[in-house]
């Protein structure tokens, strides 16, 4: 079936009005038609080309909210009418240990929502800035918040499960110290669950301007890292740092902060690599550095619903498609409070 779609040719051109093709839903295929669909940086380094490998044309979109429009014969979860969720993932092996354990993020053969292999036309997948998409049942999320904030639930479908998952996995909760570093789009979901989580947070961010909106976010504390002195004041005072930084930066001054044993887990992903870290940061307090990529499956699932249960969402800012070239340029300057997402049925 032929839909329209949002995407780039290049990746120095813009994007632009494109039609792309979806396949018929096959056996255990939901067919979504998509509301809303968030704006992730990722999308930005795929599209232009920051990463290796983008293939063209490129229909970014990974963060998607709709209502089920068909189903195979064979799915048994959804029915016609669900509200549902496509985040990150659209296929994976289903046999690897990774799998297995509902770690469908780290299957090497994990199938990413755009840019991934397929056998449908034209050879990649093809994202969310589009009216629908057709997706394996396995893949496909339960929206239980209620329809009237379903703009706002789509970033919790990349936003959202990807700074969970580092939070469950490293157990924050009360009790615990921890710092947010970068407040976009993934920071400041971050501040919002560690604090559901029951920690105490203190925000990081290079923006004055984003000083009483950290606070009103939740955060206890905001640090605008530039401020050394501002800094100095909170050596060794966290247990876990969260950075979601989409660019490369000093990370020295942040292994300063954690204490004996802490961590410090990166999620965001710049094209080129970080300056640091020094050696000593890390040896002289037995400190961490580590990597966490999306969620899994059911663990999205869990976040999903850990969110209806606290009411917790996005704050967004809603596009038409046509806004997104410039909504990609407000978000290298920092300029958006926290989410873009794209009102899709702009695109008929
Ligand atoms: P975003 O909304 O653009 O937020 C990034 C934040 O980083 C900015 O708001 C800014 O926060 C801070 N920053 C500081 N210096 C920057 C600079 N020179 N350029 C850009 N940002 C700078 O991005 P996002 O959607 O949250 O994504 C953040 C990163 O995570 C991206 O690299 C993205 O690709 C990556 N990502 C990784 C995963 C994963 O699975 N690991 C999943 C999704 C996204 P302040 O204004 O507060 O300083
Ligand atoms: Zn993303």
């Amino acid at each position: 079936m032929n839909v329209k779609a949002y995407g780039a040719h290049a990746g120095q051109a813009p994007l632009q009005p494109l039609d792309i093709t979806r396949r018929t839903p096959g056996a255990h295929d939901v067919q979504i038609d998509i509301a809303f669909c968030g704006v992730c940086h990722s999308d930005i380094h795929q599209v232009r080309s920051e990463w290796a490998g983008t293939l063209y044309p490129c229909v970014p979109g990974h963060e998607i909210v709709g209502r089920v429009s068909a189903v195979g014969p064979g799915v048994l979860g959804f029915q016609v009418g669900d509200l549902v969720g496509v985040g990150c993932i659209v296929d994976s092996c289903k046999t690897c240990a990774d799998c297995h354990d509902g770690l469908e993020n780290y299957c090497d053969h994990m199938v990413g929502t755009y840019n991934g292999p397929t056998p449908d036309a034209p050879g990649h997948t093809l994202g969310g800035y589009s009216q629908k998409i057709v997706v394996h049942e396995r893949y496909v999320l339960r929206v239980r918040h209620a329809e009237s904030d379903l703009a706002a639930v789509a970033p919790l479908l990349c936003a959202g499960i990807t700074t969970y998952s580092p939070l469950r996995h490293w157990k924050v909760g009360p009790g615990h110290q921890v710092g947010v570093v970068g407040i976009g789009g993934l920071g400041h979901m971050g501040i919002k669950l560690a604090k559901a989580m029951g920690a105490r947070v203190v925000a990081f961010t290079t923006s004055e301007s984003k000083r009483a909106a950290a606070r009103a976010l939740g955060a206890d504390e905001v640090v605008v890292s530039r401020h050394v002195d501002e800094m100095a004041a909170h050596a060794q005072s966290l247990d876990f740092i969260l950075n979601t930084v989409a660019a490369p930066h000093d990370l020295d001054p942040f292994f300063a902060l954690l204490k004996r044993d802490g961590v410090m887990t990166l999620v965001g992903a710049p094209a080129t690599p970080h300056p640091s870290p020094g050696v000593f940061n890390l040896i002289t307090k037995r400190r961490s550095l580590a990597g966490s990529m999306i969620g899994g499956i059911p663990e999205t699932q869990e976040m999903l619903d850990f969110c209806a249960q606290h009411g917790i969402v996005a704050d967004i800012e809603m596009i038409r498609a046509d806004q997104i070239n410039d909504a990609y340029e407000r978000m290298i300057r920092g300029d958006v409070k926290y989410r873009f997402v794209i009102d899709t049925r702009t695109l008929a």
